[in-house]
């Protein structure tokens, strides 16, 4: 799965980003994080941005930031995708489309981000499995607003975070939730 992420145009909260992570760790599906839009952001927020992205290969996820305007890293983004069969989630206007396309040199239609509402319009409304001309599939997916959990037991919920799986081998207690336990 690949993630798309942009701190604003629209705002992605890093709460939807953790869902869409625990979401796909409980399938083991692997999943990579591409940063959008980093010709956007002013020094501060690339900044930020930079800061994040090192959080999230930390713990393991695979992370890139790009630009479709810019064409940085769409090579990269073939690399990621080449031979396999890949969803292309996020909120609306993040630019997966852009990303499919210009990874593709399909013409898929995008819509500009709305003013007023600072999201994207949803334009792709339905899923569609896309062939790669370079191997592989795409399938891209209509934007998302909000994300929620289903079919997770709350007391499983951090195995699926896996900088907390990994640190938990050393908790005293089997059954931990890992909120307000001493320790
Ligand atoms: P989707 O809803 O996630 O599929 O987003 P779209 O691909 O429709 O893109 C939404 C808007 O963001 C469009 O106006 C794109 O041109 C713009 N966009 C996409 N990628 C980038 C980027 O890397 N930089 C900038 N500045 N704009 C982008």
């Amino acid at each position: 799965a690949v993630f798309v992420f942009t701190m604003h145009h629209p705002e992605t909260t890093t709460v939807f980003l953790d869902r869409f992570l625990v979401s796909a760790e409980s399938y083991s599906i692997p999943t990579v994080i591409i940063f959008n839009k980093i010709d956007i952001y002013k020094p501060e927020e690339f900044d930020q941005v930079s800061e994040l992205m090192a959080t999230y290969a930390e713990i393991g996820y695979k992370v890139l930031d790009v630009s479709v305007t810019k064409n940085h890293n769409i090579d990269a983004v073939r690399e990621i995708l080449k031979d396999k069969v890949s969803l292309i989630s996020g909120q609306s206007g993040v630019g997966k489309t852009s990303i499919v396309n210009a990874v593709s040199g399909l013409n898929l239609k995008t819509a500009s981000i709305s003013e007023s509402h600072d999201s994207g319009k949803h334009t792709t409304s339905f899923a569609q499995m896309l062939p790669l001309d370079f191997g592989g599939y795409i399938i891209d997916t209509p934007g998302v607003r909000a994300f929620g959990l289903v079919e997770l037991e709350r007391n499983c919920i951090s195995h699926y975070f896996p900088e907390i799986f990994k640190t938990a081998e050393n908790c005293r207690f089997y059954n931990c939730t890992h909120t307000n336990e001493p320790g």
